[in-house]
């Protein structure tokens, strides 16, 4: 690699990589650069890490999920692979919060190919038909498809998958006819727009060739009856004919006792067969647990000291969440805004100060 100048004082440099940081007696001296086979180090006791997490490094993602990597669909950033993150670490800086991810609504995915995409698969995939989990049983109120932060944290905790029932009459129906409900990314848009939800979805024409399509791209299952479903998706067979029963009863009484499900939902019982499972797994934003920081971005070891000239901001800031992303949709958007402003400020108080009377 050719040492050459990238840098010259005050310019913005775009399209260049942070590599490493230069590091004396435990202080930041410089950061090194790369850009096209280039690279440079910039003097620098001052860093603020911004690359957006590390979404896009499997070794540590896989660290730190708490679901089987093939579980989760990634829909983030590539190249947020935790550069500055894993620079800071190795200067001290507390780790703890790193493994919450930005859980987004569930997708269909197609295991053998990732790129596979089918509209009525996705528009079914985002309506509250009945939902199973790994172990054939209900787990939460299936309209919760209608906040996607919800949504993506329940799928997580139940391993990251679970699978939506629908049977051949239900099928039969939903190719003729509009379901009187709402397909969630429409209701999450009307009520950014404050417009009206139309309460129409479908009716699906093709909705057999496609159940077809996803059962040959293995996100599908078809069976005769519940025994044989519960084979096919690997869950107790008692267990799932226990949940269609008592879900039928929910039905039929028009009351959802058990997880509240807004009566409109309730529609379609499992009286015979065929019966399908699709399987719909967590889906990601990125990761948006970094590291510790205190109200001044600085970034803090585990002793809540700070490491001196060190500040993260956005993905890389840790302990703005608990566990999970919360459902105020479009906070980590604001969080990096605001806390590379607050870094800004954070940066200016530093150099007018200076070390000692900074840090004091
Ligand atoms: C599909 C999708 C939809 C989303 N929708 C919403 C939403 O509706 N509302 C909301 O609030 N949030 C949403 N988010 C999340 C939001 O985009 C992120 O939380 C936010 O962009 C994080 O900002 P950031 O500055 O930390 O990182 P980023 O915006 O990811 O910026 C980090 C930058 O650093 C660069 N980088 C990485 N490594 C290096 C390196 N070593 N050297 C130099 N540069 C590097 C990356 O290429 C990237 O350009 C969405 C995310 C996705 C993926």
């Amino acid at each position: 690699m050719k040492k050459e100048k990238i840098y010259e004082k005050g310019e913005i440099l775009t399209e260049t990589t942070a590599v490493s940081l230069q590091i004396k007696k435990g202080k930041i001296t410089g950061i090194e650069v790369e850009r096209e086979g280039r690279r440079q180090v910039i003097k620098t006791e001052v860093v603020v890490i911004a690359e957006g997490g590390y979404i896009g490094n499997k070794e540590l993602v896989t660290e730190y999920l708490q679901i089987e990597p093939h579980n989760l669909y990634n829909m983030g950033e590539r190249k947020a692979t935790g550069d500055g993150i894993q620079m800071l670490a190795k200067l001290g800086a507390d780790t703890s919060s790193l493994g919450v991810f930005e859980n987004h609504a569930a997708s269909a995915v197609s295991p053998t190919d990732l790129k596979w995409y089918n509209d009525t698969i996705f528009t079914l995939t985002n309506l509250p038909f009945l939902w199973v989990n790994g172990e054939g049983k209900r787990f939460v109120n299936e309209d919760i498809c209608y906040d996607f932060a919800l949504w993506g944290n329940i799928t997580y905790s139940q391993g990251g998958f679970y699978y939506y029932l629908l049977n051949q009459k239900q099928i039969d129906y939903l190719k003729d006819n509009k379901l009187a409900w709402t397909h969630s990314f429409e209701r999450t848009f009307a009520s950014l727009t404050n417009d009206p939800v139309t309460h129409k979805v479908g009716p699906f024409p093709g909705i057999m060739e496609d159940l077809n399509d996803a059962i040959k791209n293995n996100l599908a299952w078809k069976a005769d009856n519940l025994n044989q479903l519960a084979g096919k998706i690997n869950v107790s067979t008692s267990n799932l004919n226990s949940t269609v029963a008592r879900y039928n009863q929910l039905i039929r009484e028009h009351d959802d006792r058990d997880f509240g499900k807004s009566a409109n939902y309730l529609e379609f019982p499992f009286e015979k067969g065929p019966y399908y499972a699709v399987r719909a797994q967590s889906t990601t934003l990125g990761t948006i647990g970094g590291l510790t920081v205190n109200d001044q971005l600085e970034v803090l070891k585990k002793n809540k000291k700070p490491i001196q000239g060190a500040f993260a901001v956005g993905n890389d800031a840790g302990g703005i969440y608990d566990t999970s992303y919360p459902t105020l949709e479009g906070i980590s958007c604001a969080f990096a805004w605001n806390s590379g402003r607050l870094a800004g400020k954070s940066v200016i108080e530093l150099l007018k100060q200076g070390f000692k009377e900074y840090y004091e």
